[in-house]
């Protein structure tokens, strides 16, 4: 009686932590999340459709090539390796020797933050093993000074991921010039980053034409905001402030609290919805049409979305604000995210490979929903994204979307303020040049 007793109190204290674990994790994944797509990294990903791949069908791709090998410690308990365009998990723990059943103990602890599902190439994974038995104790990923991940054992068959953020400072710095040229190549030469300069050009997306309403002589400023830890900076950066001016007045985006772009009377710089349910380019394998041949059935059955051809595992995005109202896997449409976003608007997301949110939660425009796939009845990995109006399936790639919401009354006196110093940073005289 007191063994049972005992044993159910031992498990109910299990199950009490576990859920402690998962809060947490959840928590500090939603946390990245935000800042991931806030602070838009500069380095390109690489996705490791091999690990995906691994962890959908329990088997494992391993590359021929062997990752290279940085330094390992003299006694060779730490091994350290630092990711390379086109390595993937399999191919990390192949080269330091660690079987893939210790790598999928490790992808177990990783289902909640899913930090291994992206590897970038730079950031590197630090094996330390045990001394004795040579098993792995702790693996740490280094994004960047301020971001870590380390996965430590704590039993014989599991592990547990403690996630390290160093907020560090963030200095601001101002980026100007005159337009020669392009836009696109201007900005470049004021010192701003291929990557900012395509995200300065979507967010005035709707409002400005680059090619066609900027011309020689129009200017440009814009506040950049740098991480430093311990001094140096991390490489993570973003856009706090823009002024463009062209045809004779400037175009405004500044960054407020809640983490998008308004001009400078706090109305929203972008569209209520994404038009696209992920980052990058795919190319459209199927469009939206209400008399298609189905591929597989060979009957007239209505296309009621947009078919993007890409590979699993590439991250599938909230093209809006809204409620999470399906989570489902159905034998046709595969696994699946409804997304309800107001009275109005509903968005589907089928054929996923995983989904990382649930029932009845909130997601914001842009947030990280699942990872595309191939299940249900699918030709090839392909992401099937709808929109629906008053409950009608229409073309997402070619129906109005409204513009997001403005800045709430209550807060547009304090926006207002921020973006005074703001253009008084903007407006400081810039030094003059050496020999100009
Ligand atoms: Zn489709």
């Amino acid at each position: 009686m007191n063994a049972i007793w005992k044993s159910t109190s031992a498990q109910l204290k299990k199950r009490r932590r576990n859920r402690c674990l998962l809060l947490l994790a959840l928590v500090t994944f939603s946390f990245c999340t935000g800042l991931y797509f806030l602070w838009k990294p500069t380095s390109p990903e690489v996705s490791s459709p091999a690990v995906t791949a691994a962890v959908d069908n329990t088997t494992t791709t391993i590359s021929s090539r062997p990752a290279e090998k940085i330094k390992d410690n003299v006694d060779d308990t730490v091994r350290v390796r630092t990711i390379q365009s086109g390595d993937n998990l399999s191919i990390l723990f192949d080269s330091v020797k660690i079987g893939q059943t210790t790598m999928f103990q490790i992808l177990d602890a990783d289902e909640s933050l899913l930090a291994l599902d992206i590897l970038r190439p730079g950031n590197t994974l630090t094996f330390t093993v045990d001394e004795e038995n040579g098993k792995l104790q702790t693996l740490e990923l280094f994004i960047h000074p301020g971001h870590r991940v380390i996965y430590r054992r704590v039993a014989e068959d599991s592990f547990e991921y403690e996630e390290v953020i160093r907020e560090g400072q963030w200095t601001e710095q101002l980026l100007s010039g005159e337009i020669e040229g392009s836009f696109y190549l201007s900005a470049l030469s004021a010192g701003l980053t291929e990557q900012e300069t395509g995200n300065i050009t979507e967010l005035f997306d709707s409002h400005l034409n680059f090619a066609r309403d900027i011309h020689a002589g129009d200017h440009f400023q814009v506040i950049r905001k740098q991480q430093l830890i311990d001094g140096s900076l991390t490489g993570q950066s973003y856009i706090k402030g823009v002024r463009i001016f062209a045809r004779k007045h400037y175009y405004n985006a500044f960054l407020f609290e809640d983490g998008n772009y308004y001009d400078e009377q706090g109305e929203s710089l972008a569209s209520a919805f994404r038009r696209y349910p992920y980052k990058g380019k795919y190319r459209v394998s199927s469009s939206f049409n209400p008399r298609r041949l189905h591929p597989v059935t060979g009957r007239i059955s209505p296309h009621k979305g947009v078919d993007f051809a890409m590979p699993t595992g590439t991250l599938v995005l909230a093209t809006g604000d809204g409620e999470i109202t399906r989570v489902k896997n159905h034998p046709f449409a595969g696994k699946y995210v409804e997304i309800r976003h107001d009275g109005r608007y509903i968005s589907r997301y089928l054929h996923l490979s995983r989904i990382k949110v649930k029932r009845g939660q909130r997601v914001k425009r842009g947030e990280f929903i699942a990872l595309s796939g191939n299940t249900g009845r699918s030709t090839g990995p392909h992401l099937h994204y709808e929109l629906h109006i008053n409950g009608r399936a229409v073309n997402p790639l070619t129906a109005k979307i409204p513009m997001a919401a403005a800045i709430p009354k209550n807060k547009l006196a304090s926006f207002k303020s921020q973006i005074t110093t703001d253009i008084a940073f903007m407006e400081q005289p810039r030094p003059s040049l050496p020999g100009s």
